[in-house]
């Protein structure tokens, strides 16, 4: 029972199955004192008398408790029959559990009960556990109590011994934790509540501790294992570009991720990073500045965007920054003419082409490189690992490979999830950017947000409308989007005005002519689901309507607003919804409309939504914490990482003697930790 309820197989399981709070069960209220207010709440009493009314599913067991100063009403629904046969009329009961009211009068629902014994009272337990439990759980009599009891039985039989210590000593002292065996005594059953909050800082601790040198581990064994090219110097082309060409400074944030690049690829070993700049934050020229790099070393560069758009927009900037540059750039994409393809190919083998833009075309069996040393791949969520494979299976040495994303990832998510990428941050946007002013409007205001639109299109300027994809039923969006499409068209006819109209239901190649248009500034308005792309730059845009937007998450708007406010002019977010708005969906509006900072939209999103369910993020399983929370326990996750960090540094395998309650324990947790290429 306890096995398929709550999963517990063993008694490591049993003490790790935590209590979720503590109550004082020293402390007895009385019936009057319960209020609509009133949470758990502990109550001696005598059974007056109890009934059993209803009948099949509506079956419930009605009793009645008093003290010297009123009546409570007892209910159960389920576990009836037990109940019953165990409850004794005129016997005075301890009774533990939620109260509420019911026609007026309090109520507790399928209270903890016991027989109350005056002898008892007193002992030594000051905080009693209250432990997770089910319904199921309940009925068969295994409420939270009796899990506290059988826990209290084990622990008392255990020693120091069963549960060794998993930090190495010098490392307890240095942070003033408690032993494992102290932490699990007083995790359950504290004396006092300093007791508890030590125990719950040393198990919090080690979990984020542990989870760091698995993934310290797995990094230093991957970089050991693979072999890189090596990009020894910088040297002429690099110098050439950043001295002469380069048309603004780069910012502090930029030059950190070049240097960490740098470092990174003279190793000798793989480089496999992740590169996260919010939108606007400049990763492209730090990509030329990779490739520059890259080739002052003899080496190809690749750079790969998910969609013909972005990789003719990637090709058409590189392309006028390097116009001064004597190195060859080709782009490479589906609809690449056959001859010229035929002859980029051709250069490609020789190196006459130094850098090649494009789209999966790319990666294509056929096309062959002279000496591929780095690879760049644009908005990482898009490719999959068959495709990576198939990009190292260019060179005999696998290049050097950054993907860049624009999704925002919290740091602390990015320290568990990506803990063992190379992992950069570009947190800082070049001067000068105009924020995008984000405001709330409601679908009553509609036509002044259309006059509104119309003055800036009138100014020169362009619009996208964007409508939710809703993904239970495609056939509704379309719909929506359709109704949508002729809604915007009666405010901005033709032929003063042209729309052009993104679905995902189109043909590709329609989609990449209605947007084309719109990039072309043939169109003034784009109106589209989520589809369109990320990454896309109409610098002309300068403002979007999104609708419904309470149906949007916050990463996602975040993201599609980061295609306006991408040239000089001033631009606006229009967050359009119905009066009715839940109170997530508000605060989501809330801190768009607060906000700019793509980092800081990550946080909240990681405290409204938790870990799981944050974009971007993968092995989820990594973040299943007991204890910690990445959320609320930040300083703890940042001590474990950095001595996580110095001690793996130190001692790569962990065989030192003092490191070795460490090294048994991660290998006491087979499955969970690589060993495989450690002795
Ligand atoms: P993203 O990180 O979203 O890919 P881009 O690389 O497209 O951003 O850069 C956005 C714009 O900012 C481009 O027009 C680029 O030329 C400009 N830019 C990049 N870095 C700087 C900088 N250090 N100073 C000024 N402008 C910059
Ligand atoms: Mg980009």
């Amino acid at each position: 029972m306890l096995k398929k309820e709550l999963e517990i197989f063993s008694f490591g399981d049993l003490l790790e199955h935590f209590p979720y709070r503590h109550v004082d069960k020293t402390k007895i209220n009385k019936i009057r004192e319960i209020t609509p207010q009133t949470d758990y709440i502990q109550i001696k009493g005598r059974l007056t008398d109890f009934i059993t009314v209803g009948s099949g599913r509506g079956k419930r067991l009605v009793a009645h408790l008093e003290d010297e100063t009123g009546v409570i009403e007892l209910a159960w629904f389920q576990g009836i029959h037990w109940v019953e046969k165990n409850l004794v009329e005129g016997r005075d009961y301890l009774i533990y559990g939620k109260t509420g009211f019911f026609n007026g009068k309090p109520q507790m629902v399928h209270p903890e009960i016991e027989v109350f014994a005056p002898e008892k009272a007193g002992g030594k337990v000051f905080l009693e556990p209250i432990y997770p439990t089910t319904e199921k759980l309940k009925a068969k009599s295994l409420s939270g109590r009796q899990i506290g009891k059988l826990t209290f039985q084990l622990l008392s039989q255990l020693s120091e011994r069963d549960v060794p210590e998993s930090l190495p000593d010098y490392l307890l002292k240095e942070l003033k934790l408690i032993s494992r065996f102290e932490a699990y005594q007083n995790i359950h059953f504290p004396q006092a509540q300093s007791d508890y909050d030590q125990a719950l800082r040393r198990l919090k601790f080690e979990e984020f501790f542990i989870a760091q040198v698995r993934l310290n581990l797995t990094k230093i064994q991957r970089h050991k294992s693979s072999k890189g090219v090596v990009f020894e110097k910088v040297g002429d082309l690099f110098n050439l570009f950043y001295n002469k060409h380069l048309p603004f400074e780069l910012t502090g944030a930029q030059k950190r991720v070049l240097k960490e690049i740098r470092t990174d690829t003279a190793k000798g070993h793989q480089m496999n990073r992740l590169l996260q700049g919010d939108v606007g934050s400049g990763k492209t020229i730090v990509a030329l500045l990779c490739m520059l790099l890259a080739a002052d070393n003899g080496f190809q560069s690749v750079m790969m965007a998910p969609t013909e758009i972005l990789a003719q927009q990637h090709y058409n900037s590189l392309n006028s920054l390097l116009a001064a540059m004597p190195v060859k750039i080709a782009l490479l994409t589906g609809s690449t003419k056959s001859s010229y393809r035929k002859q980029i190919l051709h250069e490609l083998k020789t190196g006459e082409i130094n850098f090649i833009v494009g789209t999966h075309a790319v990666i294509e069996d056929a096309v062959q490189f002279n000496n591929l040393g780095f690879a760049i791949i644009d908005e990482q969520h898009r490719f999959g690992v068959a495709q990576r494979a198939k990009l190292w299976a260019k060179a005999t040495i696998p290049p050097h490979v950054l993907v860049m994303t624009a999704t925002p990832i919290p740091r602390t998510l990015a320290m568990t999830a990506y803990g063992d990428l190379d992992y950069s941050v570009m947190d800082e946007l070049p001067p000068g950017r105009l924020p995008v002013t984000t405001v709330h409007r409601y679908e009553t205001a509609r036509a002044s947000v259309m006059d509104f639109v119309r003055t800036e299109i009138d100014k020169g300027r362009q619009a996208y409308f964007i409508y939710p994809l809703i993904e239970e039923s495609e056939k509704l969006s379309y719909e929506d989007l359709m109704q949508g499409y002729e809604q915007v068209k009666s405010f901005f006819p033709e032929p003063k005005f042209w729309i052009s109209m993104v679905h995902g239901k189109q043909p590709a190649d329609m989609k990449e002519a209605n947007m084309q248009r719109f990039v072309k500034g043939e169109t003034q308005i784009m109106v589209s689901t989520t589809v369109i792309e990320v990454g896309v730059n109409v610098p002309n845009a300068s403002v979007m309507v999104i609708e419904s937007a309470e149906k949007f998450g916050l990463s996602q708007l975040h993201q599609l607003r980061g295609r306006v406010g991408r040239g000089s002019e001033k631009s606006f977010c229009i967050l359009l919804t119905g009066s009715r708005v839940s109170e997530d969906a508000r605060e989501r509006i809330k801190i768009m409309c607060a906000t700019n900072d793509g980092f800081k939209v990550a946080e909240k999103d990681l405290e409204l939504r938790g870990p799981g369910d944050i974009e971007g993020t993968r092995q989820s399983g990594m973040l299943n914490f007991k204890l910690a929370s990445i959320v609320n326990d930040r300083n703890i996750l940042e001590t474990a990482k950095a001595k996580a960090e110095e001690i793996v540094e130190a001692d790569n395998e962990l065989n030192s003697a003092e490191n070795l309650p460490l090294k048994q324990y991660l290998l006491s947790q087979k499955g969970k930790t690589v060993w495989s290429k450690i002795s």
